[in-house]
């Protein structure tokens, strides 16, 4: 076994690496570029080499720089991971020149299923059934039309050298070819520098079903079973699970014998993907046909970890070291079921568009071990890291294993409840609406999942209005109980205000104002009213947050304040409202004994006051900015300002004092 190897890859899968060598003894070796200089991944490893900038073809794509590195720290092979370089043959080629390992397939073998088209004339030959279609040399526009007349409409026209959903056009009809392969041309020459094409019968409706296999460097094959990964947006992966629901033994067996076939055609070695198209009869038979192989560690490998209890990761290096496969096929085994939901940086309500920010919260639920139903978060980011435009927008793989699909299901939905990210937005509420969609909960699985129930997945509410603002005011007033247990002089009994015994509040939900009212009863207890609304309010604090007993229901919260934004988590779903004066109520709770604090992190942009000013109440203090906004700091109460504690610029996190008010 290695001693030592380098990890040419960053965030999840570097981590992920990292943890089954330290396992097994194998010393690592990061790489990072200036934006991942405090990156997880980094300390996560032995040592550390910088390579460059923050781009990736600065840094991550730098091939020349990363074996130097693999050089320079006496690393004895380099694991490429996914993405970046672990699917280019020349790097595969450099690094066995220069005496390393690559931890991955001959460069013959990255080669030969690195372009699709050529692939599938090799598959074409290993008798490995393919999707109709046309895959030859020939790019002339007219032959390309007229092999497309000839597959029939609807086809898909894709870049042969394409890859991550990109370069793909479905054309409904013979009147839209020219068009949509120019279109197709025009993308795959300016991502993948090779404008080559294929064109394929557009299946209706199909399955994503791919088959793990490892080969070894003695000639031996397994293929570890399948998995489903059907739920996509933009032809990429959301949810994967396995085994595929549905799937028969046989054509278990006859998929995974096609998949080994494929690999023994091109000398596999290593972990490597048969991705299959899979058509469903109405009889219930499928079809299959070969789409591409992917070789290198996949994205979804833990759900096929879940399901053997292997690690794909020791097989690598195992494999890559020289020894034989740890087992043969007859020893492979499935148990239960497991599924991974990708939790990505991106707007669902935005056609999943890619979104940056900080991890400002970053809860997750615990991991359990296998014996009590798996949950494994795998990432690459703490809380406080930022998800910068420079790479992959994926935040964390989140994976659970069940005996059956249904508790595996269940976990699911739980542990995306529990998994609360504030500060950037994501789709965590949207998978959890995927994974309750009746489509996916009946298994009722294929490529137009998501489409099929946008209704259900784009238009909930699963926090109303009542409940969000209940739970926003909840907060506030445990926030302002708590400041108050710090002074003696200004502790109060209950909620009882002096004076004060109706309190509005003003929200905005949904782009639509709203608004609240407390009423504070004489013995302590509270009525709330939020619009057509109203009853007692009764709540506590808890260990997760808080115990929220509303409008006849009574639930556990969790409250996030960014700014004015309240971010609601409840185990039924998360939401988020807008208090509209949330500072001047949280102003007013701090300075009840004449202090303010600022009341989320930010910048000071100015004070309006110096020491020694009378003040008069409601009147401008401090002007702040955070989250993109400024927000007015107004006094409390008439008074005297005795002392300002920052100065403008300067940055101040949560709750610290900004000045002092004598009342
Ligand atoms: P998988 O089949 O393993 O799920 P994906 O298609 O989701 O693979 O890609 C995995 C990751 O690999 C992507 O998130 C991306 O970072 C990277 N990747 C794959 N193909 C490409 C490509 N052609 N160009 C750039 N990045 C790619
Ligand atoms: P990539 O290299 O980007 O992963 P693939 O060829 O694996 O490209 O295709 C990505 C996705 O596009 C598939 O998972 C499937 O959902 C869809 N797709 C690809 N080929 C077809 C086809 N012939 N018919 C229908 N859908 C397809
Ligand atoms: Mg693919």
């Amino acid at each position: 076994m290695f001693k030592k190897i380098l990890i040419a890859n960053r965030g999840e899968i570097a981590c992920r690496v990292a943890a089954t060598a330290r396992r097994m003894a194998v010393k690592t070796v990061a790489v990072y570029s200036d934006a991942d200089a405090s990156a997880k991944h980094v300390g996560f490893c032995d040592e550390a080499v910088h390579i460059g900038g923050s781009a990736p073809k600065d840094s991550y794509l730098r091939w020349e720089r990363i074996i130097e590195a693999a050089k320079a720290t006496g690393a004895e092979a380099i694991h490429p991971g996914y993405g970046f370089l672990s699917e280019n043959e020349e790097f595969a080629q450099a690094c066995q020149d220069a005496g390393l390992v690559f931890i991955g397939p001959p460069a013959s073998a990255i080669k030969a299923m690195g372009l699709k088209a050529e692939s599938k004339q090799l598959m074409e030959k290993a008798g490995v059934p393919l999707v109709p279609g046309y895959h030859g040399a020939d790019q002339s526009p007219a032959l390309l039309r007229s092999e497309a007349d000839r597959i029939g409409y609807p086809v898909l026209i894709k870049a042969s050298a394409g890859g991550g959903g990109k370069g793909m056009r479905a054309v409904e009809k013979a009147e839209d070819f020219e068009a949509a392969l120019a279109s197709c041309k025009r993308e795959a020459i300016n991502s993948f520098g090779d404008d080559a094409v294929l064109v394929e019968k557009y299946a209706q409706r199909p399955r994503h079903i791919e088959i793990q296999v490892f080969g070894d460097m003695h000639g031996n094959y397994v293929y570890l079973f399948e998995r489903d990964c059907s739920v996509q947006r933009r032809h990429q992966k959301v949810l994967e699970e396995a085994p595929a629901p549905g799937m028969t033994e046989a054509m278990r067996r006859q998929m995974g014998e096609a998949a080994v076939a494929a690999a023994r055609a091109v000398n596999y070695v290593g972990a490597g993907t048969v991705e299959f198209i899979v058509e469903q009869r109405p009889d219930g038979s499928m079809n299959f046909f070969f789409m591409e192989m992917n070789t290198r560690l996949q994205v979804e490998h833990p759900v096929t970890e879940a399901i053997t209890g292997l690690d794909l990761v020791e097989w690598q290096l195992r494999v890559a070291s020289g020894e034989p496969l740890p087992l043969a096929q007859a020893q492979l085994k499935i148990n239960g079921h497991a599924i991974e939901a990708r939790i990505c940086a991106e707007n669902p309500a935005n056609n999943f568009l890619p979104t940056t920010g900080t991890l400002n919260v970053y809860d997750k639920p615990a991991c359990t071990a296998f014996e009590r139903g798996v949950i494994r978060i795998d990432d690459g980011v703490r809380q406080g890291d930022t998800i910068s435009p420079f790479y992959d927008s994926m935040v964390a793989k989140l994976i659970v294993h069940g005996q059956t699909r249904e508790e595996a299901l269940a976990r699911l939905d739980e542990a995306l409840a529990q998994t609360r990210i504030v500060g950037l937005t994501t789709n965590v509420q949207f998978l959890r609406h995927v994974v309750r969609s009746p489509s996916f909960a009946n298994a009722n699985l294929d490529t137009a999942l998501i489409p099929r129930e946008a209704a259900v997945l784009f238009h909930q509410e699963p926090v109303g209005l009542a409940l969000a603002a209940a739970s926003a005011i909840a907060q506030a007033l445990l926030a302002e109980k708590a400041a108050e247990g710090h002074d003696p002089f200004s502790r109060r009994d209950g909620w009882q205000t002096h004076g004060v015994t109706q309190r509005p509040f003003e929200f905005e939900f949904h782009g639509e104002p709203a608004k609240a009212s407390l009423t504070y009863g004489h013995d302590g207890s509270l009525q709330l009213a939020v619009g057509d609304v109203s009853g007692p309010l009764v709540f506590s604090k808890s260990a997760q947050g808080i115990d929220l007993q509303f409008a006849g229901q009574r639930l556990s919260v969790t409250v996030h304040a960014q700014g004015e934004v309240d971010h609601v988590f409840t185990a039924r779903g998360a939401t988020q409202i807008t208090a509209i004066d949330l500072l001047a109520h949280a102003g007013e709770s701090h300075a009840e004994g004449g202090r303010l604090s600022a009341p989320m992190p930010g910048k000071i942009l100015s004070f309006l006051v110096k020491a020694g000013d009378r003040v008069e109440k409601g009147q401008p203090l401090a002007v702040m900015e955070a989250m993109k906004m400024e927000h007015t700091i107004a006094a409390p109460a008439a008074g005297v300002v005795e002392e300002l504690m920052y100065a403008p610029g300067d940055q101040v996190s949560e709750g610290v004092e900004l000045l002092k008010i004598a009342v």
